[in-house]
């Protein structure tokens, strides 16, 4: 099918290499010209795993191309997916003004039959708000498709997803999405993703109506949000009482009613889409006139991860002023470039305008993050931020820092401190190693013996 994806981001790229790679022929525009120009020349606007290749392999094929009018999309295209962004406006609400902007342009261009699927994540009733752009255009009609996939593993999670649903008026919008999404509901592609990817369960395919979709976006990311406040708030618990939550959160993530992921202390969540989602979703219910203080204890909890984290390195550093710290990662998680509300860039702002000095290195997401805060130093690798730093952070998991060689990262340090913002290193594999190691909600520092079977 002829398929039109609208945004060029991490969902846009993402779904147009995506539905190209299972065969349909994409058109995907961005209106940044300078974007449009960067994908053309074979590169990409961003990082993420494997999405080079697809991207390249698509062109090759003509099954994706890259334009900035929509125009040049709208009139080939019986289906646009909108994938733009939705930030949040000054007072938390959600800006749609590019979703509206996109279905305006789209109504004036269609002609005929056009199925218009809100990708991007909007608050409920925006399907129903979009319909007024396509009053004179009755054959048209809006459909909810919300993207649930995560960057890091954004490939993966289009290929293999957990479920897809969609929010439709009409049998004919609920069949046509059905047909785009046929190979990923079956299983029934060669897997980009893994070698040798077995045959797998089908993926659920939930047809709703508009609302209920829009919906389920926003009460999907909240309940991850509130996965990760209550650990950090059972993780503060821990560090008063002398109590380790690695194993509190091990223990409870067993129970299947609960499950383990997103059950990860730290410095709280950031990124493009939790805060601002959790915010809009207070909101609408706020609007709507029901009770979400739950919510927004969600929030309050994430808001004061940073505070804590920085009172945390002073307790340890005392004044920070004229102090050199290294950082490791600066990505909002890893896997990806993405530094949007990156709880690793609000540390470093904190400590610098505290008059610390900040040398940094992220594996991906130096550029970006130099964009944001062009005022500290960055490191070429993880060991040249180390270099007389009379502490390190560690603020973004990603799996390189655990191979680093400790010792030779304890060498060069004035200090062998480190401050693990995400728990990625064992508190005795760092002890082994000489360093002086602080990370989230591990209150106890020995070990209990383990009864042996003589008086077990
Ligand atoms: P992004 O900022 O990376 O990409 C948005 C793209 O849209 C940009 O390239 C921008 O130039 C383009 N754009 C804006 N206005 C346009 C217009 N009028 N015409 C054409 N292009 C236009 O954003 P993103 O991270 O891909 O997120 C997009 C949406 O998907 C958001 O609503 C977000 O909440 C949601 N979402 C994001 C993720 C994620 O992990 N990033 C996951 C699920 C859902």
């Amino acid at each position: 099918m002829n398929v039109a994806v609208v945004g060029a981001g991490y969902v846009g790229l993402i779904t147009a290499a995506g539905l190209a790679e299972i065969g349909h022929r994409v058109i995907c525009v961005d209106d940044d010209t300078r974007k449009v120009e960067v994908l053309i020349s074979g590169r990409l606007p961003l990082y993420e795993p494997i999405l080079e290749d697809l991207v390249k392999r698509n062109r090759q094929a003509k099954r994706l191309e890259f334009v900035s009018r929509i125009e040049d999309a709208v009139e080939k295209c019986p289906v646009i997916f909108i994938c733009v962004g939705t930030p949040s406006l000054e007072d938390g609400e959600t800006d749609l003004s590019s979703v509206e902007g996109v279905a305006r342009k789209i109504a004036e261009c269609a002609r005929g039959y056009h199925l218009v699927v809100e990708k991007s994540t909007v608050p409920v009733q925006t399907g129903r708000r979009l319909q007024k752009y396509f009053k004179s255009r009755l054959q048209c009609e809006v459909a909810s498709n919300p993207e649930f996939l995560s960057e890091g593993s954004g490939v993966e999670d289009f290929f293999h997803p957990d479920r897809i649903v969609v929010g439709v008026d009409s049998e004919k919008a609920a069949g046509l999405l059905k047909e785009i999404y046929q190979p990923v509901i079956q299983q029934s592609f060669a897997c980009p993703v893994h070698a040798s990817c077995g045959k797998r369960a089908e993926a659920p395919f939930i047809v709703t109506d508009v609302n209920s979709a829009e919906l389920i976006k926003h009460a999907s990311n909240s309940f991850l949000a509130m996965k990760i406040s209550f650990i950090n708030m059972i993780a503060d618990l821990c560090e008063a009482v002398g109590a380790d939550v690695e194993k509190v959160a091990e223990a409870v993530g067993m129970d299947k009613r609960i499950g383990d992921r997103f059950l990860k202390p730290g410095v709280g969540f950031g990124g493009s889409c939790f805060p601002k989602d959790l915010q809009a979703f207070v909101r609408i219910g706020r609007k709507a006139g029901c009770d979400f203080g739950l919510l927004r204890e969600v929030e309050k909890i994430n808001h004061q991860r940073i505070d804590l984290f920085v009172k945390k390195i002073k307790r340890e550093l005392g004044e920070v002023s004229g102090k050199r710290i290294g950082v490791w990662g600066l990505a909002f998680k890893p896997g990806t470039d993405d530094v949007r509300t990156s709880p690793s860039l609000a540390v470093i702002r904190e400590l610098v305008a505290e008059g610390a000095l900040i040398r940094a290195y992220d594996p991906e997401a130096i550029e970006k993050a130099r964009a944001e805060l062009p005022g500290i130093e960055y490191g070429r690798d993880a060991y040249a931020v180390a270099e007389n730093a009379e502490a390190l952070l560690a603020l973004t998991e990603w799996e390189d820092f655990q191979h680093l060689d400790l010792a030779k990262v304890r060498q060069v340090m004035a200090r062998p401190l480190v401050i693990d913002g995400r728990n990625m290193f064992s508190p005795a594999r760092m002890a082994e190693h000489g360093f002086e190691y602080v990370g989230i909600g591990r209150g106890v520092t020995g070990h209990l013996p383990v009864p042996g079977p003589k008086n077990a």
